[in-house]
């Protein structure tokens, strides 16, 4: 099928109404869920394929994440669509008024390589919720990726969903389309070219970008267990998270105890030789492999301000990374943008007032953790920081809580999706007043004003 054909057959589908009740809702998540479970050794061996991912961290973060939230909006989707009585003002009585949720129509999914079957998939979760068809298309970075859900997608959801596989040719062709919706998952400036396209038919955009996610620590929290848990969050999927911890704020005091946990959590992890884990993933592909390893061998070459914790072994035929942890001053490479891979940099403040300064002269970040056990300090970053997410002692893990939005802010994106904020961003809030034609108590109020004018 070609581009035009695929988004119309989508047109089609939604214009005939079959997306509308609930039942074909329901069966369509069911349908995606059972792709997922009965192909589920398919797409982890494409997950392998693309990023060397372990079956389990496969599950984890990308098909059981997918089941779970399948089944959160499977269990809650018959409340969620409910229409929302709304008070009406005593002038306008008697009279009813609620808002009812329709559906918007063709939506448009356009993800990125480093979990790419999540985060083509989770966004479709909500659009089917919310009774639209979708046209997907996967990153061209992740082939095998792509390759899986081009293969079993319309084997599950032929009507419902199109798989558009491409590059930036396929993209570009999708973007003068009309849609509905246009939800992009991926990096600031490609954003920049979704949003200029969507302009031109007025479609609204969610658009989740990435950037700097920035860790503060303290002194008062037990560094074993920090260490481990701030491991966990940055080395997954070999540092390719977009909420990945992108570096750690803290005083000099606080990062030299940190500095010796951090080598001890990541054995813990993945063992003394990483190479060797099969747990630990690999780089997804050769220029991301020269970007990550050129930044880590200018900073500590060419930096004085810069020192070797721990790792810093590459590997380009493998495109391995290990996971490394370094010192940096302000002025490192590793601090002008988003690393995106294994490296850790911790840079020296002096308080938790000069963390947030610090964060608060680069762009919103997508998410930020804290770890202190000081309340007055947790206080002052949750009212003087603006980000995408706040967390308190963990990385990442909020993406795993259905209720909560998950979305950027400012440079990190607009909009959020997951759970019930999924099916709210897939739908038209749609206004809908009921009054009698009596009694007309609107007499009061129409020309010649009789009754206002009185009470001027
Ligand atoms: P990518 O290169 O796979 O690009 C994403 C999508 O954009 C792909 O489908 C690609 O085909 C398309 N694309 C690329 N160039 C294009 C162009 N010129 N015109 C139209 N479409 C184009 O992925 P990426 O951007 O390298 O992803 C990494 C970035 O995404 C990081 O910044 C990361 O933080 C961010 N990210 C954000 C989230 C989130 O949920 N907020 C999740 C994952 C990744």
């Amino acid at each position: 099928m070609s581009v035009q054909e695929s988004v119309a057959s989508a047109r089609a589908v939604f214009t005939s109404g079959t997306t509308k009740p609930l039942a074909w809702r329901v069966s369509a998540l069911k349908a995606m869920n059972s792709m997922l479970v009965e192909h589920r050794d398919d797409f982890s061996a494409a997950l392998a394929g693309d990023l060397g991912k372990h079956p389990a961290e496969a599950w984890l973060t990308e098909i059981g994440f997918l089941t779970a939230e399948i089944s959160h909006t499977l269990k809650h989707l018959e409340q969620w669509l409910k229409p929302r009585p709304v008070p009406v003002p005593l002038a306008l009585q008697p009279a009813r008024a609620r808002t009812v949720l329709d559906p918007l129509g063709v939506v448009l999914v356009i993800a990125p390589w480093n979990y790419p079957i999540q985060l083509l998939l989770a966004p479709m979760v909500g659009a089917l919720a919310a009774g639209n068809t979708v046209v997907g298309k996967p990153s061209e970075m992740a082939p095998a990726s792509s390759a899986a859900l081009a293969r079993w997608v319309p084997e599950y959801l032929d009507g419902a969903v199109s798989i558009v596989e491409g590059g930036v040719a396929e993209t570009t062709e999708l973007l003068e389309e009309r849609f509905d919706h246009i939800f992009y998952t991926g990096n600031s400036r490609v954003g920049r070219i979704v949003m200029a396209a969507a302009a031109k038919h007025l479609t609204p955009v969610t658009l989740e970008l990435g950037g700097k996610s920035p860790v503060y620590i303290d002194e008062s929290v037990d560094m074993i267990a920090a260490a481990r848990r701030i491991a966990w969050g940055k080395f997954m999927n070999a540092g390719q998270t977009c909420v990945a911890p992108d570096y750690v704020l803290g005083t000099d005091a606080a990062l030299a105890k940190l500095a010796k946990e951090l080598p001890l959590a990541i054995e813990d992890l993945y063992g003394t030789e990483p190479a060797h884990s099969l747990a630990y993933g690999r780089i997804i592909n050769d220029q991301a492999f020269a970007r990550i390893a050129g930044l880590l061998v200018e900073d500590l070459a060419e930096h004085s301000g810069s020192a070797l914790v721990s790792g810093g072994r590459t590997d380009a035929p493998t495109r391995y990374i290990a996971p490394t942890v370094l010192h940096v001053d302000a002025d490192a490479k590793l601090m002008e943008a988003e690393i995106f891979g294994p490296v850790l940099p911790l840079l020296t403040v002096n308080s938790a007032a000069e963390a947030i300064a610090y964060i608060n002269a680069g762009d919103k970040p997508l998410a930020l953790y804290v770890f202190s056990e000081d309340d007055g300090v947790r206080a002052q970053f949750l009212s003087q920081t603006s980000s995408g997410a706040l967390n308190f002692g963990v990385p990442v893990a909020h993406l795993s809580v259905p209720g909560l939005p998950f979305g950027g802010v400012g440079e990190s994106g607009m909009g959020g999706y997951h759970g019930q904020h999924s099916v709210a961003t897939f739908s038209h809030h749609k206004a809908v007043l009921e009054k009698t034609l009596f009694p007309d108590t609107l007499a009061l109020i129409y020309p010649p004003f009789g009754a206002v004018k009185k009470q001027l």
